[in-house]
């Protein structure tokens, strides 16, 4: 991998095991010689096997374009393997003897046995694993190639789904590439395609649905759906990914099923400054690279275009159905599937999400518009909130409403605040129409159906106040929601638990639905802070009740 990542950080990336680590390792594996030429792993094949290489070399080759490049050699002390080794998903490189020899063959299941069990040897895989899958990400190679567009939406969601589920690709723009009309030939595809992902080299895709992608690519491990697992955690956002390192690190069997990729809403933030312990912030992405990677180390099983569309929860265990028609069963289900903020449905709007248009105001919002005009969308709290504050360092504030006021929706102290700020300017019946811009918000457009006006106004700030929506629709009925669809937990189920599936002379625990061994955290929890801090802390929480839970159905069976 010659590139600055390994310039900076050959030691950790390849770190030279000494005598005594190679002679633990021995332990585990079996000793083979090696031949030139031989391959010990082919791309885009599962890994069964790490090897550490005891005499001769070994070459990493990565795909690139339409050949293999010489990345790195291994030399004797060297060890082979990256994140997917952990995750069971397929190897992104070759491995190609250069110079005869031998090697260790480790299985990965030892593998990931030893990063629980060993602290020394763990430290020392689990970094060279990272980094080297960044430096994958950094090459630009790989096993996947989009032929995308700035201006199609589903090239951005193929994008957005490779970046965030962390598989390096190499990433062709059909309005700018020089090699584009080559491209086209070679794959036998037209710009009417687009967007086309040629996976492997020879399977070409047009338009794939992620799934397709995440099967071609073996991003997720190979897992035996007919076991009952634990612990079955449907959403891998922060809450999520939480509670499966709590509860993999303590001896359950985890598995994940999460809609698009790791780190929900979180995953979605350029840079969060709040979350304790990164004093310069940290962005969305590498959050959920580093929580996933802690939650595989201790084994929770991750699978990644995976949606749950039901839950069947007349008797235990339970099973939570999956679109692809399949179903998992589990005794014990954690419900992190969120919440997703209402966007509007405006052209552009999402282009401009953390360069104009917001859904949060707080100081870090509130310094970027310091002095200007600006727009708040809604008529809750959560926009009358936002209106106070903001107009404390904007020089306008424009709070837009669809109806005729704030009565109904907004606390009265909070109405007779903004009566108060000469700041503020109400424009009831009033919506945005369009919003523009270069690689900045610079335009807003609205329509008010009152005098049936239209402005058109330089405005360069939008926050979205519009509330948020629980992802519960496949709940279906089964536990207690609130009446704006969130998951009751806890003490707030009690007026409505004899009416549901409660069974137990027990009251429910903290977290736990209407539903015995069932519990919701983060976001989707009716009453939660909307917060990663709190969705992380919920979801680590809640996984005492679950070995609770578990061995009550335990006595009970
Ligand atoms: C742009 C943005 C910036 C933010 N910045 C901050 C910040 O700086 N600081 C802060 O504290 N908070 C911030 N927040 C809020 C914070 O991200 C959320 O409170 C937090 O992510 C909630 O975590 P969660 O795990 O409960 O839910 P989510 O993050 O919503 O994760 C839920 C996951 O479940 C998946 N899912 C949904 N339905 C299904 C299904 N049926 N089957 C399988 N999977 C499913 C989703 O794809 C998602 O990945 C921000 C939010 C956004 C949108």
């Amino acid at each position: 991998m010659i590139n600055e990542l390994l310039r900076q950080r050959r030691e950790q990336m390849f770190p030279k095991l000494g005598e005594p680590q190679m002679a633990r390792l021995a332990a585990l594996g079996q000793r083979l010689p090696t031949q030139i030429d031989q391959v010990l792993v082919e791309a885009g094949t599962r890994q069964s096997h790490v090897f550490v290489v005891l005499a001769g070399s070994v070459e990493i080759l990565l795909r690139q374009g339409s050949g293999d490049q010489f990345q790195y050699l291994l030399t004797a002390g060297d060890f082979s393997g990256e994140m997917s080794t952990l995750r069971g998903s397929n190897a992104q490189a070759c491995l190609r003897v250069r110079q005869g020899g031998a090697v260790v063959a480790i299985a990965s299941e030892q593998i990931r046995t030893l990063v629980q069990t060993d602290a020394e040897l763990s430290e020392l895989f689990m970094r060279a694993f990272i980094l080297r899958r960044m430096a994958l990400i950094s090459s630009g190679g790989g096993e996947v190639m989009l032929l995308g567009s700035r201006h199609s939406a589903d090239s951005l969601r193929l994008r957005e789904f490779l970046t965030r589920n962390i598989q390096p690709y190499q990433d062709i723009d059909v309005e700018s590439d020089p090699d584009v009309a080559a491209l086209f030939e070679r794959f036998h595809v037209t710009a009417g395609d687009i967007p086309v992902v040629v996976c492997k080299g020879d399977q070409i895709f047009r338009n794939p649905s992620n799934h397709d992608i995440a099967e071609c690519l073996g991003i997720n491990p190979q897992l035996d759906d007919s076991r009952i697992y634990d612990l079955l955690i449907v959403g891998a956002g922060p809450a999520g990914l939480a509670a499966a390192v709590y509860a993999a690190s303590e001896g359950l069997n985890v598995r994940m099923v999460e809609t698009t990729a790791p780190g929900g809403q979180a995953g979605t933030s350029s840079r969060i400054e709040n979350y304790l312990g990164f004093p310069t912030g940290i962005t969305g992405r590498a959050l959920a690279g580093r929580a996933l990677s802690q939650a595989q180390k201790f084994g929770a099983a991750l699978s990644v275009a995976s949606q749950a569309v039901g839950l069947r929860c007349a008797q235990r265990p339970y099973a939570v159905e999956l679109a692809d028609g399949n179903s998992l069963q589990a005794r014990s289900v954690l419900i992190a599937s969120g919440a997703q903020y209402r966007t509007l449905n405006i052209d552009n709007m999402q282009r401009f999400l953390g360069a104009g248009v917001y859904y949060a105001a707080t100081h870090l919002e509130s310094q970027l518009c310091q002095g200007e005009e600006i727009v708040i969308v809604g008529g809750g709290n959560s926009a009358g909130q936002a209106a106070v504050y903001l107009a404390a360092t904007c020089r306008r504030v424009n709070l837009l409403v669809r109806g005729a006021g704030l009565a109904d929706s907004m606390s009265s102290y909070l109405i007779r605040r903004i009566g108060e700020t000469p700041n503020i300017e109400l424009r009831p019946y009033t919506q945005i129409t369009a919003v523009a811009g270069d690689s900045q918000l610079e335009r807003v457009d609205w329509f008010c159906s009152s005098d049936r006006t239209s402005e058109q106004r330089p405005i360069g700030h939008v926050f979205v106040m519009t509330g948020a929506e629980p992802n519960t629709a496949w709940l279906k009925g089964c536990a207690s929601l609130d009446e704006d669809g969130f998951v009751r937990t806890g003490s707030e189920l009690t007026p409505d638990l004899a009416a549901r599936h409660w069974t137990l002379p027990r009251a429910p625990h903290l977290m736990e639905t209407s539903l015995p061994g069932v519990f919701a955290a983060g976001d989707v929890r009716a009453g939660s802070v909307k917060r990663v801090a709190s969705a992380v802390g919920e979801g680590s929480i809640c996984v005492q009740s679950v070995h609770r839970a578990l061995q009550e159905f335990a006595s009970a069976a």
